[in-house]
């Protein structure tokens, strides 16, 4: 729950009949395990005087070997049960999906035995020369620059994107690329991404939850290949302002054991209904899950990324493309709840059989929109670089099957009821597709009016942190998970206190790093310069006659007020800031702090960062303490 993959090392030794070591390998020690990790957040499932907690082997997932050492994949549970970790609700979700959606494929084909979610993730990331990171204490301690001006040259000239691989960059690319094909982890594409230093890479999808193992494990991998090629890897969702962030677009989509990829349309008629069984689901869970969509992907360094520059915005939408927009909407239309007579049949069966088997080169691609359908799955945009996906896939994958179940149920009462099972289906189908309409937009997901008219159609857009992760306590969000058995009410709580308390930490941690960078690098700095210069104002005046003085020191004297005028704005907003965080650290309940630091002294990091980003631009570059945007993003 630190996000992170985590590891514990066993040797086999045991003392033998006559003192000696000896090694005894024997299977239960891969079974289970009772590492005391009493330091791990668990949101109070576990105090640390019972700090027991279990691993135990997840099959699911293949072992493999680091070197000599052999690594089992394991989930981890407290002493009571109770999941500690991403993967044990993770399981939970992908075994529910697994059984709602066979429950559904029969409806089509009686052989499908189980069905299997898949994720394919592009992992973005930044590369920063090792040296200039050194020199960026906040970048060290929180990820993320804290200050900086806009460099001359960024993005503008989209010359970043596509281009071809700096050497060194290639370098580590294809060593770190070598080290995760050792371990079974199938990269397949790279790429230079759109912000100066931004790259890309994606492996050949997998199974939801080994895909996500690879995800964790290559994050890992990435950093430390990184250092051997005196980079680092930020993977952070913002460590620039004002050009792109990163994100971790999660391709998703659901396989049968017949092979079938349930979102990718077929050769016939009856395939295309499966298709379109699914399509529809998929985009009526979206539309009623919103806000559990939402708080698993809305983190404190992801909030910094989404509406802002080309990525995603807080509000949910589901992107289609026209061809299939026209295809729901004829079904919406000429389905009518009535008995259907054989010629409409004959009519939706033609209709749905022209949907072109490989959609992929047919649908549109937008970029913009936060989960887009992209020819044989979706994609769900909006997850944040550095987040462990199976936040995401938990909530998707349990909205999907809840959803599923629901279609089950309400189909089989229509055939209860007499009716035809294709009849039943498209029923059931159009009335979804009615009741999800307003989650459907093909447009501009980046631009104002989106904004607008996403809350005329009544979505919910939360930008804060802690009011998204509200959602999974209140209302909706939290009881499609409990419903479904994904987690208990104890367990849902710790995590969200986790989740709480992660969000208020880093806050808590960018606002210490930000003042002390203020008060002892700049300001220290700033008061040198305007020394200098004022220096150089008496020396004009002892040279100068009185007139030509005051004619010639006028722009300095101006230039002097302004670096004071920012020197006093940073200093009383560092010690206002303190102030706020000293009355938001008295606040007891978790939530309400939660709630303080994104209220009252998140606004200060923005505040305080403008009057450095100024000075950054007047005072000598010769003494500026801190590497700039241009040597950081432009040094390969
Ligand atoms: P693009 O940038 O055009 O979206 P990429 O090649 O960068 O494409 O990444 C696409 C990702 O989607 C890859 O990881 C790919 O394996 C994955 N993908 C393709 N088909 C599926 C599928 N059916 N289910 C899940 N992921 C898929
Ligand atoms: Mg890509």
């Amino acid at each position: 729950m630190t996000d992170g993959t985590a590891e514990k090392h066993d040797g086999f030794i045991e003392f033998g009949d006559f003192g000696g070591l000896i090694e005894n390998f024997s299977g239960e020690l891969l079974v289970q395990q009772e590492p005391d990790a009493s330091s791990f957040p668990s949101g109070g499932l576990r105090n640390t005087f019972e700090a027991r907690g279990y691993t135990a082997w997840d099959i699911s997932s293949p072992a493999f070997l680091v070197g000599t050492t052999l690594c089992i994949p394991t989930v981890f549970v407290s002493y009571t049960g109770q999941a500690l970790d991403y993967k044990t609700p993770l399981l939970k979700a992908l075994s529910l999906i697994d059984k709602a959606a066979v429950e559904v494929c029969r409806y089509f084909d009686r052989n499908v035995n189980k069905v299997i979610a898949t994720l394919g993730w592009e992992q973005e990331y930044f590369l920063i020369d090792s040296a200039l990171y050194h020199a960026r204490p906040d970048l060290i301690l929180t990820d993320r620059t804290l200050m900086g001006h806009q460099s001359s040259k960024d993005q503008q000239l989209d010359d970043h994107y596509f281009s071809s691989i700096p050497e060194r960059v290639k370098a580590f690319m294809q060593d770190f690329e070598n080290e995760a094909y050792k371990l079974g982890i199938p990269i397949k594409t790279r790429h230079n991404e759109v912000a100066p230093n931004q790259f890309e890479c994606a492996p050949i999808y997998e199974e939801v939850n080994l895909s996500n193992d690879h995800n964790q494990m290559t994050m890992d991998i990435m950093k430390r290949v990184a250092m051997k090629h005196n980079f680092r890897v930020l993977l952070h969702e913002k460590p620039f302002a004002g050009i792109n962030g990163s994100g971790k677009h999660s391709n998703w989509s659901l396989i049968t054991d017949t092979g079938v990829n349930l979102l990718s349309p077929g050769k016939n008629p009856k395939r295309n209904l499966l298709f379109l069984t699914f399509l529809v689901n998929v985009i009526k869970s979206v539309y009623e899950n919103q806000d559990l969509l939402r708080a698993s992907i809305l983190t404190a360094s992801n909030s910094h990324r989404l509406g802002a520059n080309e990525a995603p915005p807080t509000i949910m939408s589901v992107f289609l493309g026209s061809f299939l927009t026209n295809t729901l909407d004829e079904i919406a239309e000429k389905v009518t709840g009535k008995k259907m007579n054989p010629d409409l049949k004959t009519e939706l069966k033609l209709g749905i059989g022209k949907i072109p088997e490989i959609l992929l080169d047919n649908t549109d691609r937008n970029r913009t929109s936060p989960f887009a359908f992209t020819g044989n799955r979706f994609e769900f945009r909006a997850v944040g670089s550095s987040a462990n996906c199976a936040a995401a896939m938990i909530a998707l994958n349990t909205s999907v099957a809840d959803q599923l179940l629901q279609f089950r149920s309400e189909t089989d009462s229509l055939i209860n009821k007499g009716i035809k099972k294709d009849e039943a289906i498209f029923q059931v189908l159009k009335s979804y597709i009615i009741s999800s309409e307003k989650i459907r937009f093909e447009g501009d997901s980046y631009s104002d009016s989106w904004k607008k008219e996403a809350a005329d159609r009544g979505l919910t857009n939360i930008t804060g942190v802690p009011e998204s992760l509200k959602h999974y306590l209140t209302g909706k969000a939290g009881e499609v998970l409990l419903r479904n058995g994904i987690f208990d009410e104890n367990e849902l709580k710790g995590r969200v206190e986790v989740e709480f308390e992660k969000f208020t930490k880093k806050i808590q941690i960018e606002a210490r790093v930000l003042g002390d960078l203020a008060i002892n690098h700049i300001v220290p700095t700033a008061i040198q310069y305007q020394n200098t210069l004022l220096e150089n104002v008496r020396g004009l005046q002892k040279v100068y006659s009185k007139e030509e003085f005051v004619e010639l020191a006028e722009a300095r004297k101006e230039l002097i007020r302004e670096i004071s005028d920012h020197i006093s704005q940073i200093k009383k907003k560092v010690h206002d800031m303190i102030e706020a965080r000293k009355k938001a650290n008295r606040i007891q309940d978790i939530q309400e702090k939660a709630f303080a630091y994104d209220k009252e002294v998140k606004p200060y990091l923005e505040n305080i960062r403008r009057h450095i980003d100024k000075l950054e631009l007047t005072i000598d570059n010769e003494i500026w303490p801190l590497p700039k945007y241009r040597e950081l993003l432009f040094t390969r």
